[in-house]
């Protein structure tokens, strides 16, 4: 059944084009990325460590039908409305490997009974011609295919700034390629990225508006242990250079009324969201976004064993929905509104 809200949910794209709920099963195939491997790089973009991404039940070394096995059973207990499982390859990046060793991997979710499609999360550099044209054949034989880029910012100096070995232009291409073919596209992205401000994380909405994507994940950023960008976030709040997004805000006002006065006040480093700032700041964002366009995730959800802190306490994912829908209940918002 569809969901009422007052955005475009992604549950409502299988409803509407499946006829059913659709339960993603997370699946580790084992991939890596170029970021890591040494191709691009080998730290990784700065805020990665992908084990704070997936659950416990996807590890490379089962078998894909066993972590599907596994994770439909999790899925049975905690998401009981669910009716049937799409295969969502979300480690790493799910399509760097050759056509020829992609089929094979893929063909085994495939095979599975209960797995009706595949979701495909990768970076827009992982994808090429041939792997796109084959993609678009399987959607055409009736196996429902996502591909998920990970953008994570519409700014060069931020992409560079996490050390994505991309640029935005990339991702624009990868993108225009995968909708001449007519296959379903989720991207994601990320706020509070350092060096971007506030206005770049409000304006980035209109590059967005203008991409042929089909669905949408944002993330606030969350400091991962371990990660570069641990180390480097200590350093900006040793040095005074955090700032919450009303800060920022406030600081941004003013620097723009005293543009004659230079170094006035030091632009943050890294912007970061209380939970009420967050829920506001996503409630006119998607009042400001393409009403067909479907929301899978508007905020991220870390284990709180991978972070220093868990700074809006132990929320979960549901509790925020409820949040967003009263806040743009309360001012009169809904998706794409205030175009
Ligand atoms: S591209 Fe993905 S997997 Fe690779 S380092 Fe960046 S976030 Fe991690």
């Amino acid at each position: 059944m569809e969901q009422h809200l007052r955005y475009n949910p992604f549950v409502n794209y299988f409803t509407e084009h499946y006829g059913c709920r659709l339960q993603k099963v997370v699946v580790n195939a084992g991939f890596t990325c170029p970021n890591r491997d040494g191709s691009l790089g080998t730290g990784g973009c700065t805020y990665c460590d992908n084990d704070a991404f997936h659950p416990n039940y996807s590890t490379p070394d089962k078998s894909i039908g066993r972590q599907i096995d596994e994770g439909i059973e999790f899925h049975k207990v905690r998401y009981h409305k669910a009716q049937q499982y799409i295969a969502y390859f979300q480690p790493f990046s799910n399509t760097y490997a050759p056509l020829c060793k992609l089929k094979e991997i893929y063909a085994q979710a495939l095979a599975h009974p209960d797995i009706r499609g595949i979701v495909i999360g990768t970076r827009p550099d992982c994808v090429d011609n041939e792997k796109l044209d084959w993609l678009q054949e399987l959607s055409e034989h009736g196996k429902i295919v996502i591909i998920e880029y990970g953008i994570e910012s519409v700014y060069n100096k931020t992409l560079e700034r996490i050390h994505r070995g991309h640029n935005f232009e990339t991702a624009v291409k990868a993108i225009e390629e995968t909708a001449r073919r007519g296959i379903t596209q989720c991207g994601h992205f990320i706020f509070g990225l350092p060096g971007e401000t506030a206005r770049e994380m409000e304006a980035s909405v209109q590059i967005i508006n203008g991409l042929p994507l089909t669905a949408l994940k944002f993330h606030q950023l969350q400091i991962i242990k371990g990660t570069r960008m641990e180390k480097e976030f200590a350093k900006a709040i040793a040095e005074g250079k955090v700032s919450t997004l009303t800060q920022a805000q406030c600081q941004e006002a003013y620097q723009a009324q005293r543009q004659a006065i230079q170094q006035y006040h030091q632009q943050p480093d890294f912007i970061t969201f209380t939970l009420e700032e967050y829920i506001d700041f996503i409630a006119k964002f998607i009042a400001r976004l393409r009403p067909d366009f479907y929301i899978d995730r508007f905020a991220g959800e870390v284990p709180p064993r991978f972070v220093n802190e868990t700074p809006w306490g132990l929320i979960r994912y549901q509790e925020l929905r409820t949040m967003l829908e009263k806040r743009m209940e309360k001012l009169d918002l809904t998706q794409g509104c205030s175009i």
